[in-house]
């Protein structure tokens, strides 16, 4: 989802539907503030949560939502299914339909989904470039040994997206179970990783997102809410 900046002065002609000039007036007689201060500049960068207001009155005053949920196995990463149940039939929230789901989880696998109705905090955590940590459980079928751990590292091909994967890492807990942590999260990507080794994933748990692990007191279908002191871009 992209994040939704722009101009104040376009905002202003749109939503009060006057002419550049008449948008320049009210600035320079200082009737526009954004997030409680006067607002000058008509190239002021604005975004989908700038409080904006007209002698006090509110032209823009939206809040910013962050969720962590527990997806439990057999519910789809979306907010609208006619199959399955969906992530957000999960959620009791006022502002739910304003929701979208920050790197989705494949319908049989479990764990940390984020959601917000904030597209600057999704792009950034999702976007390629800032290579955030995404750490997931994995059960397999066939034991595990070291050789996987050069093979997650220097990336397989994936011939339908011609790409290759990224480093992951690869932590061997046990003969059967590893954590991997990938900066990317491409189609099925660590299925189709294990199956180069022809080892099929028995189960995949998300635990955690950059900063964000799952709270353990977070039962399968549970969410919660994450405090905006806790969101930062950087
Ligand atoms: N990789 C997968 O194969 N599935 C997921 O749900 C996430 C990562």
């Amino acid at each position: 989802m992209e994040s939704k900046r722009g101009r104040l002065d376009r905002f202003l002609c749109k939503a009060l539907q006057l002419s550049k000039k008449q948008v320049r007036a009210l600035l320079i007689t200082e009737q526009i503030n954004v997030d409680g201060k006067p607002a000058k500049q008509m190239d002021l960068q604005i975004d989908e949560f700038s409080h904006i207001q007209y002698k006090s009155e509110d032209l823009q005053k939206r809040q910013p939502i962050y969720l962590m949920l527990n997806k439990p196995i057999g519910v789809v990463s979306a907010t609208k299914d006619d199959e399955h149940s969906t992530a957000l039939d999960l959620i009791e929230h006022p502002l739910k339909q304003e929701l979208h789901i920050a790197g989705r989880l494949d319908l049989n696998s479990s764990g940390l989904l984020l959601l917000t109705n904030d597209s600057r905090w999704s792009s950034y955590l999702m976007s390629p470039e800032t290579k955030v940590d995404k750490v997931y459980q994995v059960e397999l079928n066939n034991p595990v040994d070291e050789s996987y751990i050069e093979g997650f590292n220097k990336g397989f091909y994936f011939e339908f997206e011609n790409i290759t994967t990224q480093p992951a890492k690869l932590e061997i807990i046990s003969e059967h179970k590893v954590l991997v942590t990938l900066k990317e999260g491409k189609y099925h990507q660590i299925k189709r990783m294990f199956g180069r080794y022809r080892n099929p994933v028995k189960s995949l748990h998300r635990i955690s997102i950059g900063e964000f692990n799952l709270q353990e007191n977070l039962a399968p279908g549970e969410w919660s809410c994450i405090d905006q002191s806790e969101i930062s871009f950087a």
